[in-house]
């Protein structure tokens, strides 16, 4: 069976002493008082990986994610990092494709799909970010998007290498811009992606691959969200910043 799982993004935030203490809150209160079976992940910053799987590591149900990789092994890349490199100071795993990273940085589906061989063949769990942009939505074209950059970027895996990752439907309009896709809207968006998995992969693979919703999620949005049948979880940015936001949206899983 798929599994719950609350990611935390936390993009280019925080300062160190900042780091320590959320990473700190949110280990003390999962290890400590909660009873559910949702999995945490912290995708953090770079610098932050080592002083924060000191604070996790060993603690089960919380794991540790980078937020970008290199697509080749090593070499002369300078300001990256390699997936031997994350997975060598703790990670378990990492986002791909996340939309700033398409935005800002230019990536695209085959880059994407680089990167993700290069995880999945260090050991490393992907993230596979999806979804429209507000004017592809209005163009009708978010279904269309997605099924490519699904199999653009992730199709060419054989199946059980496919198993392994988990996906977020981000659609980018609700991005840190405060606007949530309504439930139903999600939904929608999960469930045909959860088709597209199947018919590629059959109804086991798609039946076992978690599918994270990312976009605006909180406290007072999360529950309403994670009770749609094909939403397993939240990426969680802004609220993944403040332990007791977050707290209450693994709560809500
Ligand atoms: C994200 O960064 O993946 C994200 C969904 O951000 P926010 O929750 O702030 O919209």
């Amino acid at each position: 069976m798929r599994k719950k799982i609350a990611a935390g993004n936390w993009k280019m935030n925080l300062l160190v002493d900042e780091a320590t203490s959320l990473a700190s809150a949110i280990t003390e209160w999962y290890s400590k008082q909660y009873q559910g079976e949702a999995e945490v992940i912290l995708a953090v910053p770079a610098p932050y990986l080592s002083l924060v799987h000191a604070i996790i590591g060993g603690h089960k149900g919380i794991y540790l994610a980078g937020q970008n990789v290199h697509q080749e092994a090593s070499g002369a890349y300078t300001g990256e990092n390699s997936a031997a490199m994350i997975a060598g100071v703790g990670a378990t795993h990492c986002l791909v494709g996340h939309s700033e990273r398409r935005q800002y940085f230019g990536e695209d589906n085959a880059l994407l799909a680089k990167k993700i061989d290069r995880l999945l063949a260090t050991g490393l769990v992907p993230i596979y970010c999806i979804g429209e942009s507000l004017q592809q939505r209005e163009a009708g074209q978010t279904l269309e998007v997605i099924r490519s950059q699904l199999s653009e970027g992730a199709f060419h895996l054989p199946a059980d290498a496919f198993g392994q990752l988990i996906v977020a439907y981000e659609p980018v309009w609700a991005i840190g811009t405060g606007v949530t896709a309504t439930p139903e809207q999600a939904q929608e968006v999960h469930a045909y992606i959860r088709s597209l998995i199947e018919g590629q992969y059959g109804p086991s693979v798609a039946a076992n691959t978690s599918v994270l919703y990312g976009g605006s999620v909180k406290p007072a949005n999360a529950a309403a969200l994670f009770a749609q049948p094909d939403i397993d979880g939240g990426l969680v940015g802004g609220a993944s910043l403040k332990a007791p936001d977050f707290i209450q949206i693994i709560q809500a899983l």
